[in-house]
């Protein structure tokens, strides 16, 4: 069995994070290095996926369920009504560093267009 990821140890509760929002199916919590005023990770809780690539037909219900937490949190957390980014860095080119499907969503100021 492959070793546990930090957001697998995070959702089995082995090591603390600030948890905004859990239910049967996805964990968020705030990111450990933020980089907006909010800055709040969203992640499924199956280790079935490594990132969005990994994704098929049989997870389109949880992948919707997690896009409306999202939608629930950003409002939630008051920054919808400004506007708010969701991004998923999925393999090496887009500098993804946890194999374990994630979705940051940030806000609370603006955002460069072309990203970096
Ligand atoms: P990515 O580069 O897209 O794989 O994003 C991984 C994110 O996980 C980064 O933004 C990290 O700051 C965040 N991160 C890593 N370890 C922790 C942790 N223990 N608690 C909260 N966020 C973390």
């Amino acid at each position: 069995m492959s070793e546990k990821t930090i957001f697998k140890k995070i959702i089995d509760k082995e090591i603390p994070a600030k948890i905004v929002y859990e239910d049967d199916l996805c964990l968020a919590f705030q990111d450990v290095s933020p980089q907006a005023p909010t800055h709040v990770l969203v992640i499924p809780k199956t280790t079935s996926l490594k990132s969005l690539d990994d994704v098929d037909e049989s997870n389109q219900a949880l992948i919707g369920h997690i896009f409306l937490v999202i939608q629930r949190l950003a409002r939630e957390l008051g920054i919808a009504e400004e506007g708010y980014r969701v991004v998923s860095n999925c393999g090496k080119n887009a500098c993804q560093t946890v194999p374990h499907l994630h979705f940051h969503l940030l806000g609370g100021r603006g955002f460069a267009w072309p990203p970096g």
